[in-house]
């Protein structure tokens, strides 16, 4: 059923598409507790609609990059256990503290941040404790993660900080079969035997090293947790492997602005890399490159309008792209979609990100402030 955005594009979140991924991504991750990657809003969502559908669906910890990511939940009222692992200097730790958001930590100097905040607030820091494994991004070189666990279990042994976590990230879970994986998770394992060694173990502390990738696809890379993003989007986290039964949560529509008949030899948009080649119907679609649609969509990124697919004529402008209807009706308000599940035979994500050379993640987190987000399911 049709019924016209207040606006002139919105993203539509499904949120029982997000419920039915999370309960998919649980039945992969067997036993293993599920933490809901939600940072850049959710990967575009949303931050809080999505957190608390997740959690209402069974996810039972949040991660985000930034600490003000977290910080955002808790204003929003939510209490579960969130994780931030990007904490870059001056990021506001005593906040996170006062607001038990979980710390992950990379090296002495932020440990000792940490502590001084712990002291300063009088809170317990709970922290997870992060090693670089292969991937060379966040996280403890091995030559330097025996000085790490030292630091933290003297932080420990004052009081002021709490080992609740070990983990690393994957490189290449995406790439079924890629010799790095074997490597990561061996050293893995060997960062968890020094952590046990050294007294940082047990069993209360929860290791976890995969994404949405490696819990669909390796099952020996679960470990107590996974972390899982765009799996809960309803996007492939290996798209040459199928969908998973995962289902697209966001549909990204737009009413036509204005439908006018142009003739033969019109020059579209800046550069006239389109040049009509017949009398025809143009559309112009009110979304651009600053609301997240990339200027090189040109060409190759189709839509829906009127019932067909049609490709963005000429170049994407910042608040703006045409479509050529050729002879089919277009009338202004008439909706066009970007992107969605593709029940209706509009473009999934997936197809979006083919055509234009890249992933399904960088496609629904470019979506941009002006797109307001709406709820349904
Ligand atoms: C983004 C992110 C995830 C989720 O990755 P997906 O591929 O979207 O599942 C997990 N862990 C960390 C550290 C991340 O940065």
């Amino acid at each position: 059923m049709y019924s016209p955005p207040a606006t002139p594009a919105e993203a539509r979140v499904d949120l029982a598409a997000i419920r039915h991924n999370v309960t998919l991504i649980k039945e992969a991750a067997g036993g293993a507790e599920l933490m809901a990657a939600v940072k850049a809003d959710s990967y575009g969502h949303g931050l809080v609609p999505v957190s608390e559908a997740a959690l209402r669906a069974g996810v039972s910890r949040l991660g985000t990059a930034f600490i003000r990511e977290a910080l955002a939940l808790r204003e929003a009222g939510v209490t579960a256990p969130v994780l931030s692992w990007l904490i870059t200097p001056d990021e506001p730790l005593d906040e996170a503290l006062t607001h038990d958001v979980e710390l992950s930590a990379s090296d002495v100097r932020l440990l000792d941040e940490i502590a001084a905040a712990a002291r300063r607030t009088g809170r317990t820091a709970t922290l997870h404790l992060e090693a670089d494994t292969g991937m060379s991004r966040g996280g403890s070189p091995p030559a330097a993660w025996p000085a790490l666990l030292a630091r933290a279990l003297e932080l420990r042994a004052e009081g002021v900080v709490e080992i609740a976590g070990l983990w690393s990230h994957l490189a290449c879970a995406d790439i079924p079969g890629h010799p790095s994986i074997a490597r990561q998770l061996e050293a893995f394992e060997t960062a968890l035997k020094l952590a046990e060694q050294a007294g940082a173990g047990g069993s209360h502390v929860i290791r976890h090293i995969a994404n949405s990738a490696a819990t669909m696809t390796l099952p020996e890379a679960r470990y107590d947790m996974v972390r899982s993003g765009i799996a809960m989007y309803g996007l492939s986290p290996v798209p040459e492997l199928g969908d998973f039964g995962l289902r697209q949560a966001m549909t990204l529509v737009a009413r036509v602005g204005l439908a006018k008949r142009v003739t033969e030899d019109s020059g579209v948009s800046y550069g006239h890399l389109y040049t009509t080649d017949r009398e025809t119907t143009l559309g112009v679609v009110p979304l651009g490159y600053a609301d997240g649609i990339l200027r090189h969509a040109t060409g190759r990124a189709e839509v829906l309008a009127g019932g067909r697919r049609r490709p963005i004529a000429g170049r994407v402008c910042m608040d703006q792209f045409m479509i050529d209807m050729g002879d089919h009706p277009l009338a202004a308000g008439d909706e066009v979609v970007l992107f969605g599940p593709g029940d209706d035979g509009e473009p999934t994500a997936q197809e979006w990100a083919d055509s234009l050379g890249t992933i399904t993640h960088e496609i629904v987190t470019r979506i941009g402030a002006r797109v307001p987000r709406v709820y349904r399911g």
